[in-house]
């Protein structure tokens, strides 16, 4: 198999400090445009992970609370380790505006989001839509505000 190298699998997930947003690069498209790839680490690696229901909810949850934070999103989608997400956006853009509108986000889904605010959650609207819990997202969402979001995926510079 020919061998590629994938920045996230150099990274030393036993050195970092979750909860954390990294900027992972910023990448130039052939025709000049830009777009940054953010890491957002909820829970810290190999020793906790989101149940999927509870990280699904959150998926669904953060794809509008974040696009109404944040102009230029593209895509925010979990990690298979389901320890956090990746956060693709348009153009040049900082880690601390990013973990500011992460933390709106997720006070919004502790404090205020209801079931019927919880968007695709119907069969036509999602690929697994009985797997959900939004009290499941609420509860982690409580732990990872009461822990503190970092700009930095080593030292703890909680915003
Ligand atoms: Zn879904």
């Amino acid at each position: 198999m020919p061998q590629v190298e994938v920045e996230s699998f150099q990274l030393d997930h036993t050195a970092v400090k979750a909860p954390y947003v990294r900027k992972i690069t910023i990448e130039e498209g052939p025709l000049g445009d830009k777009i940054t790839n953010f890491d957002l680490r909820l829970v810290q690696p190999n020793e906790e992970a989101i149940g999927m229901a509870g990280l699904h909810t959150i998926e669904h949850l953060l794809a509008g609370l974040l696009r109404t934070r944040l102009t230029g999103v593209i895509d925010c989608s979990p990690f298979g380790c389901q320890t956090g997400f990746h956060l693709i956006t348009w153009g040049e853009q900082d880690n601390t505006e990013i973990a500011k509108a992460l933390k709106g986000a997720l006070t919004e889904i502790a404090q205020a989001v209801t079931w019927e605010d919880v968007p695709g959650t119907t069969i036509e609207s999602c690929g697994n839509y009985k797997n959900h819990s939004l009290f499941s997202a609420k509860e982690w969402a409580k732990l990872i505000l009461s822990r503190g979001i970092s700009t930095d995926p080593f030292e703890r510079k909680v915003i």
